[in-house]
């Protein structure tokens, strides 16, 4: 497992010129926080993004993105074009099997149940607030856990391909503090989704959010800001799960990103 932590290693791309940072690497699922000259538009494949007051902006790339990436930064008239590649990455074939099959293809009379669940989490997903949290260095989780899933691997359940694994899975007994991985507010916090069980989802300003599943406790309501390092709940396994476990999530708006990107594991 160790060796696709190498692309959570973080660096910095200057150019003077430009007036513009970029912290991250530039492959597929990875977040990228910029920062430019206050008082800029920033533009990335030409839709414009929000830039704080002290010209930090953010933004993720797709998990299958395969074409350039434009940035634009505009300040007093003057454009500054900027083009990255974008570098591939490796996904892992998993396989689960012995799951109750209920949980696989779910029951026709759980459809409007799961349809709720879904808009709940896409509108969470959808906040472009003005928070600035998104700027700090992201803390795992929990301590001494040991990574069961990761990012991007093509799950086979019980024989039947299903989507790609978003989340980044920690492995820990039933119980265990969850902590949080960066400042941020509560903008879910449900006890029972079909597919993921307790969760909250915290927003971290600028379309970055993330996300924390199958707890056994949660214990932040809708609205709470949380400092990092809190403790937000505990591991569980609810929800669509074959063992205690912390699934979590990092998003760019509805742009799932690796959470690996960010999280210093190693
Ligand atoms: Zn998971």
């Amino acid at each position: 497992m160790k060796k696709l932590f190498f692309l959570g290693i973080i660096f910095f791309i200057s150019n003077s010129l430009y007036a513009l940072e970029l912290k991250g690497t530039f492959y597929q699922g990875n977040l990228i926080l910029g920062k430019t000259e206050p008082g800029s538009k920033v533009f990335v494949d030409t839709d414009e993004i929000k830039v704080s007051k002290k010209g930090f902006f953010v933004f993720g790339l797709k998990k299958d993105r395969k074409n350039d990436l434009l940035i634009e930064v505009v300040k007093n008239g003057i454009t500054n074009k900027l083009t990255k590649k974008i570098y591939k990455k490796k996904y892992q074939v998993q396989k689960i099997n012995g799951l109750p099959g209920k949980q696989v293809t779910p029951p026709k009379e759980v459809y409007e149940r799961i349809k709720n669940d879904n808009k709940l989490i896409s509108k969470a997903r959808s906040i472009n607030s003005d928070l600035n949290f998104f700027t700090s260095k992201f803390k795992a989780p929990l301590k001494n856990s040991i990574i069961t899933g990761v990012y991007g691997s093509q799950r086979i359940l019980n024989g039947i391909p299903k989507s790609p694994h978003y989340g980044l899975d920690f492995a820990a007994n039933e119980g265990t503090k969850i902590k949080a991985m960066l400042d941020g507010v509560v903008t879910l916090s449900k006890q029972d989704l079909y597919y993921t069980g307790g969760k909250i989802v915290f927003d971290h300003g600028h379309g970055i959010s993330t996300l924390y599943m199958h707890m056994r406790d949660v214990y932040v309501k809708n609205g709470q800001s949380i400092k990092q390092g809190d403790v937000i709940g505990t591991v569980g396994k609810t929800g669509r799960s074959t063992g205690p476990h912390l699934d979590v999530r990092l998003n760019w708006f509805g742009v799932k990103l690796d959470p690996a990107s960010v999280l210093d594991l190693n």
